[in-house]
């Protein structure tokens, strides 16, 4: 019998969770579908069907659960666990916190995914012990972390690092976040895969077309994986393009911040980082001033689809002081 905790990634499409034992081991995990389109009280209902799940089948005691934990898109105040802005989920200004710690009757803390991502890897994966740390995250969007002189970076309103809305072309295609040309309209798979589409309607041949189907709009990592690895043209022009603008949004950020370290996660690169990584290294001296690159390391993520469950840990074992 010892202490544990249960951590959450709860995204647009799915939550996963996992339980921790005192030694910071994954002992039990599970994945589940949000539908978050069903509304609110339906991801309440399965954020507690995937904890209720996550006690009830790791064969731990319920008297062991000491916190719990999580990371969720959008605008997140960790003080007060009140979730101001989700894009992707159906919460304004709404108090998770309250309605976890009612049920479970155990502190429950939670941050932006991203945010949480960079504090897992700076705890426990790619950036520990150093005290300034650059991290994206490529998904369907571009999320981003930021460790600043030893400590999690949240801004004045708990929505700092927002570095998959960096503006890299005024006149560039549109963003989800009504803007246009940021980063994420580049390197994220929404961006991808416009580009893929725009790229078969002027006539491309590409192994693509098939691999994405019905699903053009938004592309699958293991569709484009298998292009690359079939070595298609047009895969490997789409993907070095995204990179190339990675690149240069975080030469930016790194001109900014001078960090020990980039950090780049996230289910693109998760796919396919054996591409990404040296395509980034490339690309980056273009963008980094040399002086400051020298020395800056740029690096995978070491949790891979971990990170925010392992962020989620660090933030109980940080509050609650262990
Ligand atoms: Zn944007």
């Amino acid at each position: 019998m010892g202490k544990k905790y249960i951590c959450l990634d709860i995204g647009g499409t799915k939550v996963l969770g996992a339980v921790f034992d005192e030694k910071n081991s994954i002992v039990y995990k599970v994945k589940k579908k949000t539908r978050a389109e069903k509304g609110l009280e339906q991801i309440e209902e399965k954020i507690i069907k995937v904890v209720d799940e996550l006690i009830g089948e790791s064969g731990m005691d319920r008297s062991e659960l000491a916190a719990i934990g999580a990371g969720a898109p959008g605008v997140i105040n960790s003080d007060s666990g009140e979730i101001i802005y989700a894009p992707n989920l159906p919460w304004r200004n709404y108090n998770i916190r309250n309605a976890i710690e009612t049920r479970f009757k155990v502190p429950f803390y939670i941050g932006n995914d991203a945010n949480v991502g960079v504090l897992g890897e700076w705890k426990y994966g790619a950036g520990i012990d150093r005290k300034n740390i650059v991290g994206l995250f490529v998904g369907t969007g571009v999320g981003g972390g930021l460790i600043l002189d030893g400590k999690l970076f949240t801004g004045s309103k708990h929505a700092a690092a927002e570095l998959g809305h960096m503006v890299l072309n005024t006149e560039g295609p549109y963003c989800n976040c009504g803007q246009r040309g940021c980063l994420e309209a580049y390197a994220g798979k929404i961006g991808i895969s416009r580009e893929i589409k725009t790229q078969i309607e002027r006539g491309r041949k590409t192994a693509l077309k098939e691999l994405m189907g019905d699903d053009i709009n938004l592309l699958k990592s293991k569709a484009l994986k298998k292009a690359i690895e079939e070595k298609d043209d047009l895969a490997i022009e789409v993907l070095d393009r995204a990179v190339y603008y990675l690149a240069a949004g975080a030469g930016s950020l790194i001109n900014v911040f001078n960090p020990d370290m980039v950090i780049l996660g996230g289910g693109v690169v998760e796919a396919m980082g054996d591409y990404i990584m040296p395509s980034f290294k490339k690309h980056i001296k273009r963008f980094a001033m040399p002086d400051i690159l020298t020395g800056t390391e740029l690096v995978k993520s070491a949790l891979g689809d971990d990170a925010i469950v392992y962020g989620a840990l660090a933030m109980i074992t940080n509050k609650s002081g262990e």
